[in-house]
């Protein structure tokens, strides 16, 4: 067996995984209501989902970081001589899945003393570097190898060396035993599920699990994104905010020129992760009422006449969009691991997919347990950071009713072409979801969405947490989006510090500062040029003396530091 060693010290280790610094999110138990009253049917096939998620968790392990197998095989060894370490690290390791993450604070948190993230993840060989990467590109595509690039370049390969090359290999058939092993899960449970939607679904996933076949996968996602009255909820998640290493090749001139030449579109590599849930039918009647507002809200986005949307602004014809309230029984790989946060909700499939070139829609899907928060801990956090006077106007809820606008957001705006962008596709994808969501709160007030009380609490609600512990790095999408938002909020004069340094929201300042934003992103993603996306980023993402001074108080009040999924009944279910 490979040998290991730390990287975190037994003190460290204590320290982080207590209570107060490790932050639990629980999924659904046993005896949970949700659980109990579904069909005895459906609880069967949860059970095979669940199964199915987790064998997807071992896959994305080794995309994410090709040490990370070895490294948990060891780490049970040393387990089982009892040592405190291990035990400890593995507690961490679980919560974050995987060996190399980053804390609330944006600390790199490297469970192993000699063990790095790298930019190509799992995806590429441990030691291939930019360069000779580009190099090796531009050698292929020089020999006309086309279609090998083209494989080596796409969401869905893993790269290994061969002789002086790089060759790709499909998902599919790298992992083709788990995989099997998954499709015998979905197959088993479309067998008994009560909803024959959903159980085509899971046949078609099945198939997409079982032959290298992007098609494959398009037909599954299409049925997918239409499921809107199921009792289940499964999802294989794929999104590509982790690699890095697809990107850098926009950065390369001669290599761009290249790409350009036999048209090929470089698109980052997918990671994996694992949904299984019970549709929430009150929650998710709540968020089915934005629906008939989106063309409207597609004929609001800036410069919408010169490019083509998800959603259609005439309003004519379906829009292909469904959504659902979801309480979670699991949420494995990357969905569930806990890396500074775990998303609230996610609409897929991501423009990157075929599905959406065949006549498929999106889903949104929003999680329940995510978005459960402490009120003795948020009360805290106003009393340190909020202007007295506008406690009354933040709201949890609001960030919820805020995240329907910014899922909603992604069908909007540019459709394609934002590849380009390289690594900053993410950032300003994310930037625009947001910036939509908060530009369009007076638009929805006025067709009588949101009632007046509840546009005061998004904006106020949506401004404090623009606020972070700790200035984020340049690959944490999220994070970096959401600075640049708090700056340029702060240039319009959309809040300010009070003189005991609190927040102070300029109400009326918020929604024409998010519309300006807006119209600048939108511009950048229609020019799809690198360096114009780098511009703007630049100009934006600054960490002001203000974010420093706020996140030192929200640091005073806020300990945790890591934080896990919690997963009773799925555990339980694993176990049969
Ligand atoms: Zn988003």
């Amino acid at each position: 067996m490979e040998n290991f060693d730390y990287g975190l010290s037994l003190e460290e280790l204590k320290k982080r995984t207590n209570k107060d610094y490790l932050t639990d999110k629980k999924m659904l138990t046993e005896d949970s209501k949700e659980y109990q009253n579904l069909d005895e049917n459906d609880k069967i096939a949860l059970k095979h989902l669940v199964k199915a998620a987790y064998i997807l968790e071992t896959i994305n392990e080794r995309l994410d970081n090709r040490k990370n197998l070895p490294f948990k095989n060891w780490l049970n060894e040393k387990i089982k001589e009892n040592d405190e370490r291990a035990i400890l690290t593995k507690i961490l390791y679980d919560a974050q899945k995987g060996m190399c993450a980053i804390d609330t604070e944006t600390n790199k948190i490297n469970l192993e003393k000699n063990t790095f993230e790298l930019k190509g993840k799992g995806f590429y060989p441990e030691d291939l570097g930019v360069s000779e990467f580009h190099l090796i590109l531009i050698k292929m595509l020089n020999e006309n190898k086309i279609d090998e690039v083209r494989k080596i370049l796409n969401q869905r390969s893993v790269i290994e060396r061969k002789d002086d090359e790089l060759i790709a290999i499909d998902y599919i058939d790298y992992f083709k035993k788990d995989f099997e092993l998954m499709a015998d899960e979905l197959i088993k449970a479309s067998k008994i599920s009560t909803n024959p939607d959903f159980n085509e679904f899971l046949k078609l996933q099945a198939d997409a699990l079982l032959k290298a076949d992007p098609m494959l996968d398009a037909y599954a996602d299409k049925q997918w994104a239409e499921l809107q009255d199921t009792p289940l909820e499964f999802t294989i998640t794929r999104e590509n905010y982790h690699d890095e290493m697809t990107e850098t090749v926009v950065e390369n001139s001669e290599l761009k020129a290249l790409l350009d030449k036999f048209n090929i579109t470089p698109i980052s590599k997918d990671a994996l992760g694992g949904r299984v849930g019970i549709v929430n039918k009150k929650g998710t009647e709540a968020l089915l009422e934005i629906k008939n507002y989106l063309p409207k809200l597609a004929s609001l986005m800036p410069f919408n006449n010169e490019y083509e949307q998800n959603i259609n602004p005439n309003g004519s014809g379906e829009t292909k969009q469904t959504m659902v309230d979801v309480d979670l029984v699991a949420i494995t790989g990357d969905v569930g691991e806990f890396r500074g946060g775990i998303t609230l909700a996610e609409n897929l499939p991501n423009n990157d997919k075929l599905s959406l070139t065949i006549g498929g829609g999106r889903r949104n899907v929003y999680h329940r347990q995510i978005r459960v928060a402490d009120p003795i801990k948020l009360q805290k956090r106003l009393d340190n950071v909020l202007d007295k006077s506008q406690h009354q106007f933040y709201l949890d809820e609001a960030d919820h009713w805020f995240t329907i606008g910014h899922e909603n957001a992604h069908s909007l705006g540019p459709n394609k072409g934002t590849e380009n962008l390289g690594k900053y596709t993410s950032i300003i994808e994310e930037n625009k979801a947001d910036m939509a969501s908060l530009a369009f709160v007076d638009d929805l007030y006025k067709m009588g969405y949101y009632k007046e009380e509840q546009r005061v609490q998004i904006i106020v609600t949506f401004v404090c947490d623009c606020f972070l512990k700790s200035k984020p790095t340049l690959s944490q999408a999220h994070r970096v989006r959401t600075v640049m938002q708090n700056y340029f909020l702060l240039k319009e004069g959309a809040y300010n510090l009070t003189p005991d340094n609190k927040i102070h929201v300029n109400i009326e300042k918020v929604v024409p500062a998010a519309y300006k934003m807006l119209e600048k992103i939108i511009k950048v993603q229609m020019q799809g040029s690198y360096s114009e996306a780098e511009k703007y980023v630049q100009e934006n993402f600054i960490w002001t003396d203000e974010m420093e001074i706020i996140a030192n108080k929200l640091k005073e009040v806020n300990k945790t530091l890591n934080g896990r999924v919690i997963s009773t009944l799925a555990e339980k279910l694993l176990a049969e």
